[in-house]
């Protein structure tokens, strides 16, 4: 196990939505955490970052800065997707490395995997089969990212892990109807319908597909177990282990927001894939236990939305 009492915590990424709840769940241990804002540290300069790391001297380090975005977004730009992400990772891993981090957390995301990947989806499927065109962009960054760590640890014998979460929500997530995921943007539009009267709210495709979903506040106290209790070759999947239909959410999310609607599906718009469900048989065999249910997850999520969106508007 790797002690955080009295360690310094390099959170890369801090502003985004898994980084902030790392920073927040690291508040609970009697750790140090150390941030960089933009204007402090470019993780795409490779000597700007050697040199923070020198200066700084973290124990361990979180990777949770990455260039995301939806399949429009991956579309358009993919080599800001491929080569960002190529470089920011391994600036951030090799820098750790030369200022003799030993402790190292690295995050990917489910769509490493193969897109017909058996479901439940065990880590010994990457790399089996082609992945999903829309993201492969980004997919191959995260791929070659895992990759580094697990080369660092064979080589030179430093404890550099990865993770790999599932489709996360929560507070700090993005609820703009264009580029977000379906637990924001059904958030919003099941608010919408509640505030203006609308009896119908449309979801996407056919409601069929079916997710997996977890709290990010959830996600972040698995990191951090991880960092504390994992030290394996292997990435370790990051999810609730449960998955259910995007009707089903639609319902659930009116529910919760006390919008009084049914739910009616626009079938010109795509499905996606049918299914992607995570094995977290690795995680939950450590002893981890997510905290939260779906409904009490999205309460949290509508209260946080309330405060933070809906008063900006
Ligand atoms: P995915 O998990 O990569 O497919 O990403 P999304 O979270 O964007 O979509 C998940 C599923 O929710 C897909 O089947 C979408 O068609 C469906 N969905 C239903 N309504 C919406 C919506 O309003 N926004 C989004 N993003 N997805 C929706």
């Amino acid at each position: 196990t790797f002690e955080l009492r009295g360690k310094r915590v390099f959170v890369a990424g801090h502003r985004g939505m898994v980084g902030s709840a790392v920073v927040r769940r690291l508040a609970d241990e009697d750790c140090e955490v150390l941030t960089a804002s933009r204007a402090e540290l470019d993780l795409m300069d490779q000597a700007g970052v050697r040199r923070f790391m020198a200066a700084r001297r973290p124990d361990a380090v979180v990777m949770a800065a990455a260039k995301v975005g939806g399949i429009l977004a991956n579309d358009r730009f993919p080599v800001d997707f491929l080569q960002d992400n190529l470089v920011m990772q391994t600036n951030v891993i090799e820098s750790a490395f030369r200022s003799d981090v030993r402790k190292l957390l690295f995050l990917g995301s489910s769509c490493i995997y193969p897109k017909f990947a058996p479901q439940p989806i065990p880590e010994d499927a990457l790399l089996t089969g082609p992945l999903e065109p829309t993201n492969e962009w980004y997919a191959v960054a995260k791929i070659a990212g895992l990759k580094l760590c697990q080369a660092y640890r064979r080589q030179y014998g430093v404890d550099y892990i990865s993770a790999m979460p599932t489709n996360l929500y929560g507070p700090g997530d993005n609820f703009d109807l264009d580029s977000s995921h379906v637990v924001p943007a059904l958030m919003r539009k099941a608010h919408e319908a509640k505030r203006r009267g609308d009896k119908s709210l449309a979801v996407w495709g056919s409601g069929k597909p079916m997710r997996e979903f977890l709290h990010v506040d959830d996600a972040a106290d698995a990191l951090v177990w991880l960092l504390k209790n994992y030290a394996g070759d292997s990435h370790v999947n990051v999810g609730s282990g449960e998955d259910i239909t995007i009707a089903e959410l639609a319902r659930t999310v009116a529910s919760v927001v006390g919008a009084d609607v049914e739910v009616t599906f626009d079938p010109t718009k795509p499905d996606g894939t049918p299914r992607k469900l995570m094995d977290v048989s690795r995680l939950f065999a450590t002893g981890w236990r997510p905290r939260y249910t779906l409904r009490g997850g999205l309460e949290e999520t509508y209260a946080w939305f309330l405060q933070h969106i809906e008063e900006g508007d």
